[in-house]
């Protein structure tokens, strides 16, 4: 194989080893370039002479400045470089130029299962939400009673998934920060998976009262909302025929469900990325940026997330607001998640992982730099914080923490029904209420991990395939997962992660 190296921008001064077993001292690059040491797999050469306090530069932006002489051919890594500032949050014009036009992409469909709200599901689940961890014993023991007893009666419906967290008591509840986590449980329970059967067991003492749960709060019928503390249930078998008797009900609904053609303009695809490499931002948060745009064009929903992962790269988003109010709402979630940091004794330099180093990212910049690229080129039509649902199509920034599984939680009380999770370390991550779609950045992983990855964008590394090739490429593995013709690894091995509540809030 010949020594592959990969410069986003004409400006770079450093460029990414491709080669799956890195590049030994001697190996010539780029015609006259010649390596000064071996540099692994994933990780920079400077492709000049980097000056000390001299800015290195990657996709055409500063990821951090020389601490001292960088020779040519020298590895550039976290040791040689220093942490430039981040984006100052006001000086970041806005202006409302015309945004580029999108062209619409008819004729999309996926094979779905329509709600009476509008929104279409891509699985067809029993979701049993709870109100306070102290119940969690029992969903876990009806969740398995139901799995054995009652599915194998309706076929039709994939799987029982209880949302097992840890608020509902010791917490303080009229705290502002507490509408994050109450939000997002009540728009959990109302994800399009889900059907709008909704169930919520509750003990009867907690502070979050389940009927705050239900779409409109209040307790509409007894099918809803059931309590353990209930003095109808003498004793612990009581209690389970109860609880199995109102499932059962919403059991015989949900088989009734059947899938039907929806345009693509129903998917809501959430995109996120853990376990991040140097290529995954040439390869497969491109490659996913490509199949967003398509997706938008489409007229369906796409959100991207992670702020700490978009926060060095803010000044790129910015202008890609379609109005003043969305681009200040961009700068609000910023400023709102430094104060967050700020509160814990940190700044965004606290993301960043040894893995994410050893991929051949040096920093946070160059992790964000990376990152952004799978939100594509569409303009931002808004920006939901954290919990809350989309409420229109396009492309949004929903802010969440960038810790994997905080991040799919919120994104799924923001209605998701499609997950793609980008990765170059690799990881297991899996959800039980959406289908994942792991797209591995480097070939190397998916070569080595073939029956957990389920889309390898590798190959545009190589230029063996492109940006646009690989991004049609998913957009119809999302429509055939979505249609449930294909598993997903994670649905077809059974890996499923736990969901974690983001709550900011005090506890008591
Ligand atoms: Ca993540």
């Amino acid at each position: 194989m010949t020594n592959t190296i990969v410069k986003i921008s004409p400006t770079d001064n450093v460029g990414i080893v491709c080669n799956a077993f890195g590049l030994p001292k001697g190996a010539c690059v780029q015609d006259d370039i010649l390596l000064v040491e071996a540099i692994p797999m994933g990780h920079k050469v400077a492709l000049s002479a980097i000056q000390k306090g001299e800015a290195v530069l990657r996709y055409g932006q500063i990821i951090g400045y020389a601490i001292e002489l960088i020779e040519k051919g020298a590895w550039v890594n976290e040791d040689k470089i220093i942490l430039p500032q981040a984006p100052d949050l006001d000086s970041i014009p806005y202006s409302e130029e015309p945004q580029q036009e999108i062209l619409p992409l008819e004729g999309y469909t996926f094979e779905g299962y329509r709600n009476p709200d509008g929104s279409v599901g891509t699985k067809n689940m029993l979701g049993i939400t709870i109100s306070v961890q102290c119940v969690a014993g029992i969903t876990n023991y009806i969740t398995n009673k139901i799995k054995q007893e009652l599915l194998p009666k309706y076929p039709n419906v994939d799987d029982v998934v209880a949302f097992n967290h840890t608020y509902g008591c010791g917490i303080a509840i009229n705290a502002p920060a507490a509408i994050i986590p109450i939000r997002t449980i009540k728009n959990i329970a109302q994800n399009p998976n889900f059907g709008g059967e909704i169930m919520v067991l509750g003990l009867g003492c907690e502070k979050l009262r389940p009927e705050r749960l239900l779409p409109n709060e209040e307790k509409t019928d007894d099918n809803s909302v059931l309590y353990l503390q209930d003095e109808a249930f003498t004793g612990f078998e009581e209690m389970i025929n109860g609880i199995m008797e109102v499932a059962e009900k919403h059991l015989k609904k949900l088989n009734a469900r059947q899938r039907e053609t929806c345009p693509a303009s129903a998917l809501v695809v959430g995109m996120q990325c853990g376990g991040s490499d140097a290529f995954s931002g040439i390869t497969g948060n491109p490659v996913a940026g490509f199949a967003s745009d398509l997706i938008v064009r489409a007229g369906g929903t796409v959100m991207f997330s992670e702020v700490t992962e978009v926060r060095d790269a803010i000044h790129l988003l910015v202008p890609r607001a379609v109005n003043a109010e969305v681009a200040q709402k961009l700068k609000n979630e910023m400023q709102w998640y430094d104060q967050y940091l700020d509160n814990g004794l940190v700044d965004r330099s606290a993301n960043t992982t040894p893995g994410n180093k050893k991929g051949g990212l040096s920093n946070i910049v160059e992790k964000a730099l990376g990152s952004i690229a799978k939100s594509g080129t569409s303009p931002i039509v808004d920006v939901i914080a954290p919990g809350e649902k989309v409420r229109k199509n396009g492309l949004h920034f929903a802010a969440t923490p960038a810790s994997d599984f905080v991040c799919g939680t919120l994104q799924l009380a923001a209605g998701m029904n499609m997950h793609i999770f980008i990765t170059g370390r690799g990881t297991p991550y899996g959800l039980t209420m959406v289908p994942v779609i792991k797209v591995s950045s480097n070939s190397k992983l998916s070569n080595r991990w073939f029956d957990l990855i389920d889309f390898d964008a590798g190959p545009v590394a190589f230029g063996q395939k492109t940006i646009e090739e690989m991004g049609w490429e998913l957009f119809h593995l999302i429509l055939e997962v979505a249609s449930g013709k294909k598993k997903v690894a994670a649905d077809r091995l059974g890996i499923h992660n736990d969901l974690v509540l983001f709550n900011p809030g005090p506890l008591t």
